[in-house]
Parts: C-alpha cells; structure tokens; sequence
C-alpha cells in the first residue's frame, strides 16, 4: 500500500550496525536488507545467500563490468557491492530495502538513486569506539589504530547523511531508526495510494 523506499546505513566498524540490524529484522518492520555480494572469505558461522552472496574476484570484476552493481567499492581490501536486480525485486515486491554498504558506496546511491534516505550511525565517542573494537580481541594494535583511521575519516562525511542515529543504548538507536521508516511511510507522497480505499477522492 506504500510506496516502496531505499534506504542507506552507513557506520563505522565497531558501531554495531550489525547488532542493530539483527534487532530491526527481529522486529519485522517490513523492511528486508540486501544481501551484498563481496570476495570477502566468510567469517565463522557466516552463511551463503544470508550474511553475503560470496563470490570470486573474477566473478565480481565481470559483474561489474555487465553494469549489474547499483554501487559497488572496496572495503578493507575486499571487493563489496549491491546487486541492482536484487534490489529492484525486493522493491517490486512491496519492501522498503536497506543497504548496509560504506560511505563509497553510499555516495554513488546518492549519485543514482534520487530520492534515497541516507542515516549514519555514530558511536557515542572515539573513545567508547576504541573501547568496542579492541573488545573483539580479533584484531592486533596496527589492525585496530587502522580502523579508527577509517572511522574518523567516515564521521568527517556523517553531516552528508539525511539522518543522524548515536548508537549509545542500542534499544534507543533501534527504536530511533525504526522511527524513521516508519515517518518515511507516513509522508504523503508514499502514503496516496491509500487515499485509494475511499470512493470519489
Ligand atoms: P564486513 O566485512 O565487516 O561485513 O563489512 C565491512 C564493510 O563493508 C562495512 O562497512 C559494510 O557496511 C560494508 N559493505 C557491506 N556490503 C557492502 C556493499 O554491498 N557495498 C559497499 N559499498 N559496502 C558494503
């Protein structure tokens, strides 16, 4: 009944974007992620088609080249991108759709995609962030100032998003971001369709 919207999630590594959207798909708010296409090996427990469509370099290049990435970059080495069909059909299908891609990639959306909506997550500081990723313990000194690097060169483009989420206590930032989509489907221009239930409008 409403008109389906695109939206974009981008957040540092070590924000909890990942959490946040396990939350929002508990939720069943009628929006469904993308799954992304990457060349990126998968991480323990990571599955096929549910996590990652994980595929070769040469298969990723040649994709690519077909023009068949709505965005596409590269992302701590590996190759990571939209599949434009894939997107399309969840849209045919009546799904508002999340891409959870890097500021790159949302960049080129924004290029392509006119009326997209953009959020940003934050984390609550660098310190609390610093905090978060060296509790992973997955990653060595070097890997860890790395990614802060990255993390503060991301914030430097949040004020470039429509919207604006701290993820402080997780609860709130899921409640802040399921807010919007849901203020998205009351606006007017996505809402007229419904105007169709009464006769002679
Ligand atoms: P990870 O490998 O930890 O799952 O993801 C690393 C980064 O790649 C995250 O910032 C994530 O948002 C980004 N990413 C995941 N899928 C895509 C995609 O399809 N396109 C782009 N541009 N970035 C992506």
């Amino acid at each position: 009944m409403y008109t389906s919207r695109l939206y974009v999630i981008s957040a540092p590594s070590g924000t909890g974007k990942t959490t946040i959207r396990r939350e929002i798909e508990k939720l069943s708010v009628g929006v469904k992620y993308s799954i992304s296409c990457t060349t990126r090996k998968p991480r323990i427990g990571e599955k096929e088609g549910i996590d990652y469509f994980f595929i070769s370099e040469a298969e990723f290049e040649s994709r690519v080249r077909k023009g068949q990435f709505l965005e596409w970059a590269v992302v701590f080495g590996n190759y990571y991108g939209t599949d434009k069909l894939y997107v399309e059909k969840l849209m045919s299908e009546g799904h508002d759709v999340v891409l959870d891609i890097d500021v790159k990639g949302a960049s080129q959306v924004k290029a392509r995609v006119r009326d997209v909506i953009t959020i940003f997550i934050l984390p609550p500081s660098m310190e609390v962030l610093r905090e978060r990723l060296a509790g992973r313990k997955t990653e060595s000194e070097e890997a860890l100032n790395s990614r802060l690097d990255e993390a503060k060169k991301e914030i430097m483009l949040a004020a470039w998003y429509d919207y604006i989420v701290v993820n402080d206590v997780l609860e709130e930032a899921v409640q802040n971001i399921v807010s919007i989509f849901r203020a998205t489907r009351c606006k007017r221009e996505n809402s007229l369709r419904l105007l169709d239930r009464f006769p002679g409008y």
